[in-house]
């Protein structure tokens, strides 16, 4: 570390609170100093009442970048001068840049998430994403998919606090992109299995599978899931969920939550940066595998 920070290091930040257990730091200083780059992640607990005097902090020290994490997500839009398209339209942003001084958010969730799936072999533009979720990570995911041309999506939620969010997020999916999103209420368990029978992918981007509902599924039961279907848990804590496992008996492709959470952050890297994450890298020396 001595010979690593100089007088020229620039300075990335992550915006949150709680954060003292986030993996980014490892994940972004290990891959600053295998690409012999001159930049330092910092962790910094900062939540909504220290987020406006933080992003002016932010200016004043001339910070190349940022990640944001909750609870300063769907806030500190507010702060900054630009937001990307798919920030502005989830509401959320994820990571910051600073080029020469004028700050733009961007919200990389998404954008990991479809990488992860590239990464895996998995194409689908043009075809049908079945999902579960209204919150953060399932918004930013579907978004990302409609904008990058996933051709038909059906949604499904509970009927609690995330539900209007759901419905806003279809009315932008249908308003501002092809992609041709309906919603449904994951009690419905007969549309449930009905939309999934005629999707490619299937999705579960609620927090249903982890702690403290790691018992849980959203799908019932493995006559859900067909052979060919491919099935992506968000999700990575822990790695093996009880729908995964019903998935996988089923004969199923599926994938954890690992590689979105790894090509969420390569994204807001290489915004950065300039420079690519080194992908194969960091799946080693962070023992990745969401296969
Ligand atoms: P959130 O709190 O914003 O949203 C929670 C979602 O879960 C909502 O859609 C809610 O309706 C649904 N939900 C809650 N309880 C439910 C229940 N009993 N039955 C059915 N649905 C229920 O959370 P989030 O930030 O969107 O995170 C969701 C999950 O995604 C978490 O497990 C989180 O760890 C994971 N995540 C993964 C990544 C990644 O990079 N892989 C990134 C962000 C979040």
């Amino acid at each position: 570390m001595a010979e690593r920070i100089t007088g020229h290091t620039e300075l990335v930040g992550l915006m949150a609170y709680p954060i003292r257990h986030s993996s980014s730091p490892a994940m972004h200083n290990e891959a600053f100093a295998h690409l012999g780059l001159d930049y330092a992640y910092l962790a910094f607990e900062v939540d909504n009442s220290t987020l406006e005097d933080a992003i002016k902090g932010f200016r004043a020290l001339k910070m190349v970048g940022a990640n944001v994490s909750m609870p300063n997500k769907t806030v500190v839009g507010q702060y900054l001068d630009k937001l990307s398209p798919a920030a502005e339209l989830c509401g959320a942003v994820n990571t910051i840049v600073n080029e020469d001084g004028v700050l733009t958010g961007h919200i990389t969730d998404g954008i990991g998430f479809m990488q992860s799936l590239k990464d895996n072999d998995i194409d689908v533009i043009g075809k049908k994403m079945t999902i579960c979720g209204a919150g953060g990570a399932a918004t930013a995911i579907e978004i990302q998919a409609a904008l990058d041309g996933v051709k038909e999506m059906s949604i499904f939620n509970i009927r609690d606090k995330f539900w209007d969010n759901a419905v806003e997020t279809v009315r932008k999916i249908n308003e501002k992109t092809e992609c041709k999103a309906v919603l449904y209420d994951l009690d419905d368990k007969d549309k449930l299995k009905e939309e999934m029978d005629s999707s490619y992918i299937f999705v579960n981007g609620t927090g249903v599978g982890m702690k403290p509902l790691e018992d849980q599924s959203v799908v019932p039961d493995k006559s859900f899931f067909r052979p060919e279907l491919i099935v992506v848990d968000v999700p990575y804590a822990p790695l093996e969920t009880k729908m995964r496992a019903m998935a996988k008996e089923a004969g199923c492709k599926t994938m954890n939550g690992l590689g979105m959470m790894l090509f969420q952050g390569a994204a807001a890297f290489e915004l950065w940066t300039g420079k690519e994450m080194p992908i194969e890298h960091m799946k080693e020396v962070l023992n990745i595998k969401y296969e």
